[in-house]
């Protein structure tokens, strides 16, 4: 058996670290903030084993000026950050060529298609799979033309054998009566779903994993020392911690490490935002997407969550919660019956790679060091099956995927 150190205890760490408990490790994980209160506290809760399609689609360079010139647009650049978020940019307007996005749709199917069935043995053995939901969701659109510029992407997924069953405006009431009547077409995915409160998720899971005899430790890692073999300790801010094996989780700040690692990595901070109606007067049966509003309304324990928003500024940079408006001036078209008492706005920082690929496999110079980071929009989904996979390959098993395309010297 390893020791073994993991760097995050957001999902993917946690839902690691459960991992490697399991194979029976001696696991430690290092954070500076408790479980799952940075950006895996405030997502939008949505498990989509058919999440296959990257973000950058062809033609997104010609939709970037209307998405950045509309006052409810889903994108915003900071200007002073522009310069430093351009070389993630230019990647990313070059992942869209049609090949590259097939072969991304096969690898995240191949990731993703593994979810529930990665996630319900932790959540089941921590007594908490109530809060995992098959329920399907509902993705809707204004109009028919809307539904059709989508083509390409509903194929990538029906190619891949995801189950979306096309709806009319009749077909969205029967599923979602509390909706607006705006839409004139939607698609129904039933094999989706949901989570009801995913902090409350990554805590109880790290919970379990304590109890399991998992240890947690609160400190910031401030620097990684590294001897010949490899990482032999972590500076932090109460001293120094002696790794083993390490695996890197660290979200959106994984990418100073491996770059200290010698794996540099195109990872920026993809900036998303919710708002909680704690009171919503609403009972939604299941999520509702609004395709070309990029949000999603997920019903939760704490209430409804309208969640979404992509903002290029940084990591540090302070939130700007006029984005969490336009995400109120959305709930109110969708549901204008909806009863205004908000509980939560919150920032979150999207760890993105922009091939819309995370980063899950060994470390490319040093055999004692794992990454799995830069989940994007897809972190709370595939946390447990990069889980699995991390803890495969420090037991020498093979994973059940091919994992050659999550490759860190991939760019
Ligand atoms: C608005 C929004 C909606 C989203 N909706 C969904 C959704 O519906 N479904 C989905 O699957 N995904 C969704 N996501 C994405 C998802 O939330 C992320 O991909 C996921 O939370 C990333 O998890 P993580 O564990 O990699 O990172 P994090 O949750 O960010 O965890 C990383 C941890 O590393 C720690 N850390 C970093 N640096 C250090 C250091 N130096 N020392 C110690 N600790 C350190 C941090 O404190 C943190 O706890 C959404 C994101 C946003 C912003």
């Amino acid at each position: 058996m390893k020791k073994i150190t993991v760097i995050g205890a957001g999902i993917v760490g946690i839902a690691t670290a459960a991992y490697l408990r399991r194979d029976g490790h001696e696991v430690t994980v290092v954070d500076k903030l408790p479980p799952g209160e940075y950006t895996s506290s405030g997502n939008a809760g949505i498990l989509s084993p058919g999440s296959c399609v990257p973000i950058a689609m062809p033609g997104i360079l010609a939709k970037v000026p209307g998405y950045l010139g509309d006052p409810n647009g889903p994108l915003k650049v900071r200007w002073p950050y522009f310069p430093q978020a351009l070389p993630w940019l230019f990647r990313f307007i070059t992942s869209t060529n049609r090949k590259q996005i097939e072969s991304t749709a096969d690898a995240l199917i191949s990731l993703l298609s593994q979810t529930f069935d990665a996630h319900r043995p932790l959540a089941q053995h921590a007594g908490c799979s109530d809060m995992i939901r098959q329920t399907g969701y509902i993705v809707v659109y204004d109009t028919d033309q809307a539904y059709r510029n989508d083509a390409l992407a509903w194929k990538l997924r029906r190619d891949r054998g995801v189950i979306c069953e096309e709806v009319d405006a009749k077909g969205i009431a029967r599923l979602m009566p509390a909706l607006a009547r705006n839409y004139e077409r939607g698609v129904y995915l039933p094999e989706q779903g949901y989570v009801t409160n995913p902090e409350r998720l990554t805590k109880t899971l790290a919970r379990q994993f304590e109890a399991d005899g998992g240890v947690i430790l609160q400190r910031e890692v401030l620097d990684i020392e590294l001897g010949p073999q490899g990482p032999r300790a972590l500076l932090t801010d109460a001293g120094r911690l002696e790794v083993e094996t390490l695996v890197l989780c660290a979200g959106v700040h994984s990418g100073k490490f491996s770059a200290k690692l010698g794996d540099a990595v195109p990872l920026e901070a993809e900036r998303g935002y919710h708002v909680t109606f704690s009171d919503p007067a609403l009972a939604l049966p299941m999520p509702v997407a609004s395709a070309q509003n990029k949000l999603f309304v997920t019903p939760m324990e704490m209430g409804t969550r309208i969640a979404g928003q992509s903002e290029f500024a940084g990591i540090e940079a302070a939130p700007d919660y006029a984005r969490a408006d336009i995400l109120v001036r959305h709930m109110k078209r969708m549901f204008p019956q909806v009863r205004e008492v908000e509980s939560t706005r919150w920032m979150g920082r999207r760890p993105s790679m922009p091939d819309s690929k995370p980063v899950i496999g060994a470390a490319t110079k040093y055999a004692n060091t794992y990454y799995a980071f830069g989940h994007g929009h897809i972190g709370l989904v595939g946390s447990a099956p990069t889980g699995r996979i991390i803890a495969d390959l420090v037991a020498g098993r093979t994973p059940n995927i091919d994992i050659a395309p999550f490759r860190v010297d991939r760019f």
